[in-house]
């Protein structure tokens, strides 16, 4: 079995307490490997850590092209260890090998994409209206960044997250799920083998309550990046709000699909199924509400339903696998939660609707659908973080935006459609932070990604990512020789 450690200060190092958790193979139900239970010295050593590498020492005295170049660097690192790493993530966390080898293989781009911004981060002088000043602004490293992730896609979140931190020149501590932290744990060493200083990047891990919240209250860290349930980033907010830290929180979802009648329905259905199916639903983004115009309800159901009884269950890591197991035993239970729940509401499983038999491990769940589904049921307003897909008819265009902004959440909406106009209309109002047009799941380094109501608060990837985690400073500096007439009044 695998013994990992914390990283942190460039050593790995054994948790104080001297306690480990078992990271479980979702497929195989076993533990395959252990990762320290951090506690609140750990998180103290590696904030300190962390502090001392952004005030002092070869990272605070670099310049932004050769920290810049230092990314790019860890680009070509990662990539290099691109296979070994998603096989990682896929023994963690189950999601499937075509998925998260994709994924790592994206991953690069993102320290590439920021690394080459590293550089650009420029003030302004500004014509100031003052006689006698000059003015201008700089931008400055926010500081220790506690970037706290989920399960899901560990990786992909590290790259999100610090990717656009290093480049601002802050330091970091990461705190991957206790579910799924090896693959965070090895990306630390590929930080040092780069040439990244000592304690610019830091991994502890453990529990969220226990490890990450004492990263949370630490006075040395200055701003939270958090992927998660809107219940945990709720806690956090609260909590970072009594240190008035900077917050992003990058949250969950309960993403409308819409498709009309006019759309290309083949490619409709790919994309709901991708949707809601793919990565066994277990994502932020998944569009697990499924509008339809009600002309084509019942056909376009039938496909889906055709479509989900053909996706192939079974080992993440063969390359034909299309549903992979759930990732943890609570989400398994939760998932088998809500399908009783719809019954119980009077939804209409046409598809799925338990446990998938004979498959090791334990932890699989039917691809499922519910028709009938009414906009005022749980099943249509909870985030399930499953393959559950709910099916609610629309009449026309406005029943349908209306609908879609019936939620809590705002992460994203998927529309289909051949009616250009309709696709313009519908990508203003409605209230997501990515809306795809006859198109589903697809995300850039380049692209700004994040959520509107319950769904978040900040960007991540893009241009504006990185303003995430800067501060901005002005300096006014006075021209003249001459004493200030009244010092009494504001200048
Ligand atoms: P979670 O909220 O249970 O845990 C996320 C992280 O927070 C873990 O590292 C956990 O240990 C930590 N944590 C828990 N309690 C904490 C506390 N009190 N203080 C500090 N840290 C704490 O979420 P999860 O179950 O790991 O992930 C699933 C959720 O994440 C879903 O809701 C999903 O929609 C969301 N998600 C969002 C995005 C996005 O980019 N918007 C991406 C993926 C997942």
């Amino acid at each position: 079995m695998k013994i990992y450690r914390h990283f942190i200060d460039g050593q790995y190092v054994d948790p104080i307490g001297g306690n480990w958790i078992d990271s479980i193979n979702p497929y195989t139900g076993q533990a395959w490997a252990k990762v320290p239970q951090g506690c609140a010295r750990d998180a103290d050593r590696a904030a300190q850590a962390a502090s001392r590498a952004l005030r002092s020492g070869p990272w605070a005295a670099m310049n932004p092209t050769a920290r810049g170049k230092l990314m790019l660097r860890l680009a070509d690192v990662i990539a290099a260890n691109a296979d070994r790493l998603a096989e990682i993530e896929v023994r963690d966390n189950g999601k499937l090998l075509s998925e998260m080898a994709s994924q790592v293989k994206y991953h690069p781009e993102w320290w590439r994409y920021f690394g080459g911004l590293a550089d650009k981060i420029e003030g302004a002088v500004v014509p100031i209206d003052k006689p006698d000043m000059f003015a201008f602004t700089r931008h400055e490293p926010v500081g220790v960044v506690a970037a706290i992730t989920a399960w899901n896609s560990p990786l992909l979140f590290i790259a999100w997250k610090c990717a656009a931190a290093l480049a601002a020149g802050c330091t970091i501590v990461a705190k991957p799920s206790e579910f799924a932290s090896a693959s965070t744990l090895e990306f630390a060493a590929l930080t040092k083998e780069a040439g990244l200083p000592d304690g610019v990047f830091n991994v502890i891990t453990g529990y969220g309550h226990e490890a990450g919240s004492a990263l949370v209250d630490h006075p040395d860290v200055a701003k939270v990046t958090f992927t998660g349930s809107d219940a945990t980033g709720a806690k956090i907010y609260a909590q970072a709000a009594k240190g008035l830290k900077r917050v992003s929180l990058e949250l969950g979802g309960k993403s409308p699909n819409i498709v009309f009648a006019d759309a290309d329905l083949a490619a409709a259905a790919a994309g709901v199924v991708s949707g809601i199916f793919a990565a066994t639903g277990q994502t932020c983004i998944a569009g697990s509400r499924l509008l339809v115009q009600n002309s084509i309800k019942d056909a376009f159901v039938a496909r889906l339903v055709e479509l989900g009884r053909t996706a192939r269950k079974g080992d993440p890591m063969q390359a034909d696998t299309n549903i992979g197991p759930v990732t943890t035993q609570p989400q398994y239970r939760k998932i088998l939660d809500y399908i009783a729940v719809a019954q119980q509401e009077g939804a209409r499983c046409v598809l799925g609707g338990g446990p998938a038999q004979d498959l090791p491990g334990g932890q699989f769940v039917e691809p499922t659908i519910f028709v009938d589904v009414q906009p005022d049921m749980r099943i249509a307003r909870e985030e399930v973080f499953g393959p559950v897909l709910s099916v609610i008819g629309f009449e026309d265009e406005a029943e349908a935006v209306r609908m879609a902004n019936d939620t809590i959440y705002g992460l994203a909406a998927g529309v289909w459609t051949k009616d250009m106009g309709r696709a313009i209309r519908l990508s203003s109002a409605l209230r997501a932070g990515t809306v795809w047009v006859n198109t589903y799941r697809a995300v850039s380094y380049m692209m700004p990604f994040g959520g509107m109501k319950h769904s978040g608060i900040g960007r991540e990837s893009g241009l504006q990512a990185i303003r995430e985690f800067l501060e901005t400073k002005s300096v006014w500096i006075s021209t003249s020789d001459a004493v200030p007439q009244n010092p009494f009044v504001l200048r």
